[in-house]
C-alpha cells in the first residue's frame, strides 16, 4: 500500500510541471492543440493558475474555430451554408475579412475548398489539375461572406464555400491567452502557440524575453529578437510541405492563382502589440513576396514591423524589428 502511495506521490511531483526559478515560482503546459504543438511558461505567485487558464482557453477557442473537428462552429458554418456564430467566431471571422481586404486578398479565409484539392486537410497530397484549381478557386470570393453583426449570423453564398481560419486562429488564441493570464498574480510570460510567441512582462531577473526565430534551413537560427509585451509570429513554408517529381509544394496558398505561394520567400516574422493581426499579416506578407511587401509596409497604418528572409538568403527587416533583433545575417534595413 505504502509502495503505491509513494508511486502515486512521484507521478504526482512529476505530472506538477511547478517549480521555483530565480525565486519565482514557474509554471508550464506542453500540449497540442489547433494540430500544432503549443507550450506556455509564466513565473509569478500564480503562474499555475494562469498558464491552467490559458491552455483552457485556448482548448476552448480550438472547439469553436477548428473547421476539421465536426462539434465546431466553423465546421457548422461550412457544412450549412450558413451559422450564428458565438462572440468569439464571428470577432474572428469578422477580423478575418477586415485583414483579407487590407492585404488586397492576400490573405484570404475562404480558401478551405483549395486546401482540401491540395490534400492539406486529409494530408493525402496530390498536385491537382488546373480545371480544379479554377473551379476550387471560384469558391474563394470572399464577397460572398455576409455577416451580421446584430445577429451574429454569418452566410455563405455560394454553395461549396469553406471557411479557413488556419492562418490567424492561433494569433487570436496568443492574444485571449495573453489577456486571460494577465488576470493573475504573475511577473512574466512566454506563450509559444507554434510559431506564434507572445511575451508578457518581463523574465524572472527582470530582463527582456528572448524569442528565436528558427530558420527554415537547418536546425539553427535566423534571429533572436528582444522583446516584452508583443507578438512575434512566424510563417513559412517549410513546416507543411509535400514532395512531388522533384518539386516542394507548401501549405500557404496564393489566392490569385490557387497554387502555393512561390512569392521568393522562405519566412515571414511580425512583430506587433496586435497577435491576430500579427498572424494573419505573416501569412499575407508571405503571399506577397519582398517588393509587395515593402509597399504595404510603407503604406501601411495597422502597426507592425517584419523580418523577411528570402529565397536568396537576404535578411530585410522594417527599421523597428532591426532595433531589436541580432543575427549572423548581414540585415537590410526598410526605413
Ligand atoms: P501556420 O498555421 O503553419 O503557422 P500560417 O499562419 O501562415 O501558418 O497559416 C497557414 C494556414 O492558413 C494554412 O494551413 C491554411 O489553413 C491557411 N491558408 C493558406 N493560405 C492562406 C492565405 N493565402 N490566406 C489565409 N489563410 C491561408
Ligand atoms: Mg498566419
Amino acid at each position: 500500500m505504502k509502495k503505491i502511495t509513494a508511486l502515486i506521490m512521484i507521478t504526482i511531483i512529476i505530472l506538477c510541471s511547478c517549480s521555483i526559478s530565480g525565486g519565482e515560482k514557474k509554471a508550464v503546459a506542453d500540449f497540442f492543440s489547433m494540430d500544432t504543438y503549443m507550450s506556455v511558461t509564466a513565473y509569478g505567485d500564480e503562474a499555475q493558475s494562469a498558464v491552467d487558464a490559458a491552455k483552457k482557453r485556448i482548448e476552448e477557442l480550438d472547439s469553436l474555430l477548428n473547421a476539421e473537428d465536426k462539434n465546431s462552429e466553423i465546421f457548422r458554418l461550412n457544412s450549412d451554408g450558413k451559422a450564428v456564430l458565438s462572440e468569439d467566431s464571428f470577432e474572428l471571422v469578422t477580423l478575418a475579412l477586415k485583414y483579407s481586404s487590407h492585404t488586397d486578398g492576400a490573405f484570404n479565409p475562404a480558401l478551405h475548398p483549395l486546401s482540401e484539392l491540395w490534400g492539406f486537410i486529409d494530408k493525402k497530397y496530390r498536385v491537382p489539375d488546373k480545371k480544379e484549381i479554377t473551379d476550387a478557386l471560384k469558391l474563394s470570393d470572399t464577397e460572398n461572406i455576409i455577416l451580421n453583426k446584430k445577429n451574429k449570423t454569418v452566410k455563405l453564398l455560394k454553395s461549396g464555400m469553406e471557411i479557413d481560419l488556419g492562418g490567424i486562429a492561433k494569433g487570436y488564441a496568443a492574444a485571449e491567452a495573453a489577456r486571460v493570464m494577465s488576470g493573475y498574480n504573475i511577473s512574466g510570460a512566454i506563450i509559444n502557440l507554434g510559431g506564434n510567441v507572445r511575451t508578457l512582462g518581463k523574465k524572472p531577473d527582470g530582463s527582456l524575453w528572448n524569442v528565436a526565430i528558427k530558420n527554415p534551413v537547418g536546425d539553427g537560427y535566423l534571429a533572436n529578437v528582444k522583446t516584452t509585451d508583443k507578438a512575434v509570429v512566424t510563417s513559412g513554408g517549410y513546416e507543411r510541405y509535400f514532395e512531388k517529381n522533384g518539386r516542394t509544394y507548401h501549405h500557404i496558398l496564393n489566392p490569385d492563382n490557387g497554387y502555393p505561394a512561390d512569392s521568393g520567400l522562405k519566412s515571414v516574422t511580425i512583430i506587433s502589440d496586435n497577435d491576430t493581426l500579427a498572424d494573419a499579416l505573416s501569412t499575407a506578407l508571405f503571399v506577397m513576396g519582398e517588393k509587395k511587401a515593402e509597399r504595404f509596409y510603407k503604406k501601411s497604418k495597422l502597426g507592425f514591423d517584419f523580418i523577411l528572409l528570402t529565397d536568396d538568403d537576404r535578411l530585410i527587416c522594417s527599421k523597428g524589428a532591426a532595433d531589436i533583433l541580432s543575427s549572423d545575417y548581414e540585415i537590410n534595413v526598410i526605413e
